[in-house]
């Protein structure tokens, strides 16, 4: 039980009331000197209402992360086996071979993402509270789910605003592989290996967020030929080869990135063309490509986050804007554009109208046949919007016809 509380100002319950579990520090009035940071801290109302408990740090702008709503006192020496086993349990007994566990907010656990593949479990803390505790963390983790070992990857550039630097190694067992092999649902139902790289790849190692994304596209693409740009590992490019697209042609900014999309194709048994493999900036490359008038029956366009906060939402907006009109413009008629966003602050109904702005310009008639974003094994809770994060359209695309003359 703890005994000190924060207290927050009169009339700024509200967002704890509605279960958001961020607590500002403009939102509070006062946080006692003795509760350390990373201290599991009870939180009053100004009249001194109990509405929760959370993970404190003064060095961040989100000074509370709630774990607990509600005047229940809360015992710290279950609390963290109860979450991790009931997100666990969310995930049901016949989860994929390789998911996410713990999505963070979403599953109650904020400043927490625990990434399973297969045997390995890979774990980010991107907050100090968090991090404190990650060795008991892995250490439960490793029993819920009977790992090999547990690895963190705590090398996200947000643990900066926590005051915490970069954090990765082992924290329970066995070091996983370098390259570890999964599988996911392809084409008619056959399974597609997939080597992620978990001490050194993006994320967690990989991105599991786009896995129903791929089988999908895989369907999509077959007996077409595709640009897949941004193509870091070749996910995509593996299923709409494994489902029957004639080619893809892969870029990315990556050297290394392009080795692994070159390894996965192999493993898989898929022909590996070195000039389907090209190092490029993708924003050059596309005007290049549209002066030497080159065409494909399907792009896939999945860039990198590039809003990071408020104020760089229109420069992102203006990029994706850029990218999207480029890619339409190299559409053969009656092609595909597959365009996602993963800028959390770049919200669905924006999204779309970047793209009818690019659509316009490029002077074709786009219709949204699917509407994408990430997996189930990342839920969106909806009492913390600021989850959504991915978003993908599939366009169907088709050239304007010539305007009549008046
Ligand atoms: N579609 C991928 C994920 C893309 S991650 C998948 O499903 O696995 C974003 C990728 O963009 C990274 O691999 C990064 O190397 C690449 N990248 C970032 N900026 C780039 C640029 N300007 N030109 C080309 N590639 C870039």
């Amino acid at each position: 039980m703890t005994t000190v509380a924060a207290r927050l100002k009169p009339g700024r319950e509200k967002a704890v009331l509605l279960r958001h579990p961020w607590v500002f520090e403009g939102a509070l009035a006062r946080v006692p000197k003795e509760a350390p940071d990373g201290a599991l801290l009870a939180l009053q109302a100004a009249d001194g209402t109990l509405l929760g408990h959370g993970l404190l740090n003064r060095q961040s702008q989100i000074t509370l992360r709630l774990v607990a709503f509600g005047a229940a006192p809360v015992d710290e020496s279950t609390l963290w086996q109860d979450l991790l086993a009931r997100a666990v349990a969310r995930r049901g007994a016949q989860r994929p071979f390789a998911c996410r566990l713990v999505n963070a907010e979403a599953d109650g656990l904020p400043g927490l993402i625990v990434d399973v593949y297969g045997p390995w479990v890979v774990m980010q803390c991107l907050c100090l509270g968090m991090d404190q505790r990650k060795q008991h963390l892995a250490e439960v983790l490793a029993g819920l789910v009977g790992a090999r070992g547990v690895l963190e990857r705590s090398d996200s550039e947000v643990r900066k605003k926590e005051g915490l630097g970069e954090s990765n190694g082992v924290l329970w067992g066995e070091t996983p592989p370098d390259l570890v092999e999964l599988l996911e649902a392809g084409p008619r139902g056959t399974p597609v290996k997939l080597l992620a790289d978990l001490h050194r790849g993006h994320k967690t190692g990989f991105y599991l967020d786009q896995a129903r994304n791929r089988a999908l596209c895989g369907q999509l693409f077959e007996g077409r030929e595709v640009l897949n740009l941004f193509c870091y590992s070749g996910g995509f490019a593996v299923h709409a080869l494994a489902a029957g697209a004639t080619r893809v042609l892969n870029v990315d900014a990556s050297a290394e990135a392009l080795a692994l999309a070159r390894k996965n194709l192999e493993a898989n048994g898929l022909p590996v063309n070195p000039e389907d493999f090209l190092q490029a900036d993708i924003f050059k490359l596309l005007r290049g490509f549209r002066k030497e008038g080159r065409r494909f029956d399907a792009i896939l366009l999945d860039p990198p986050k590039m809003a990071f906060s408020a104020a760089q939402v229109q420069t992102a907006a203006r990029a994706y804007k850029d990218l999207n009109l480029q890619a339409l413009q190299l559409l053969r008629p009656g092609g595909l554009l597959v365009s996602f966003s993963c800028s959390g602050r770049v919200d669905p109904d924006l999204f779309q109208k970047i793209l009818f702005g690019a659509a316009l310009d490029a002077r074709v008639d786009a219709r949204v046949i699917h509407r994408l974003n990430a997996g189930p094994d990342h839920p969106l809770l909806l009492s913390f919007p600021e989850g959504d994060y991915l978003k993908g359209l599939v366009l169907q695309v088709e050239p304007l016809a010539p305007e009549a003359p008046l």
